[in-house]
């Protein structure tokens, strides 16, 4: 059986990275998410194991030093991480899985995985994103100055991503990224069979 493909969806905060990121996996048949283990707190609504596995810094620590992350990094004063064996279990079973990290953590991805995809996700305008991270409500002040400050030192680094798409409209963007993972598919020595 072929591997699935590794794809690493990454963009500012407020980009609509968790619609699209839902949508995908409504869509696509072969296609399953990473959890991510983080030290941020939960938000409202946000489940363990769903959204997160939330730990403690310490415990999180020693999860990294056991070798145990694909990749990590510290964001706005968390840490965020990859779990290592879910994600190469699933790509050894054929099933496509999908990352959604900061550009820190794709670049360590690209690194140890070459076979990824790496997408990043685009704004229309800052002003668009000041106005989506405002309007989403989850954030203090503080935090969405930090995350906007983050955005721009992540959109800088846009260029190194395989691919580059602008989420003006959420339809046009969620098919413009299926296409890219249909296309890669296509052109890769990978399970195909689901598509
Ligand atoms: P949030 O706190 O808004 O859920 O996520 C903040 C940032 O952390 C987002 O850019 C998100 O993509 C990134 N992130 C989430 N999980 C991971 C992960 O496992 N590794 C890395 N490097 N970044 C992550």
């Amino acid at each position: 059986m072929s591997k699935g493909l590794l794809i690493v969806l990454s963009g500012p905060s407020g980009v609509g990275k968790g619609t699209i990121y839902s949508r995908l996996l409504k869509t696509l048949p072969n296609l399953t998410v990473s959890v991510s283990v983080t030290t941020r707190k939960p938000r409202e609504g946000e489940i363990n194991g769903v959204h997160y596995y939330f730990t403690t810094k310490p415990e999180f620590t020693e999860m990294r030093d056991r070798g145990e992350l694909l990749e990590y990094a510290e964001t706005v004063g968390n840490f965020y991480g990859t779990p290592k064996t879910p994600v190469l279990k699933k790509l050894d079973d054929g099933v496509d899985v999908i990352l959604e990290i900061d550009v820190k953590g794709a670049k360590q991805i690209k690194r140890v995985y070459p076979d990824c995809i790496t997408i990043f996700i685009l704004p229309p305008s800052e002003e668009e994103l000041k106005k989506r991270l405002v309007g989403r409500g989850t954030e203090t002040a503080e935090q969405v100055r930090a995350r906007l400050a983050l955005a721009k030192e992540e959109i800088a680094q846009s260029g190194y991503f395989d691919y580059n798409v602008i989420n003006n409209d959420i339809d046009v963007a969620t098919d413009d990224i299926i296409k890219i993972i249909k296309k890669q598919k296509e052109s890769k020595n990978v399970n195909r069979s689901a598509y």
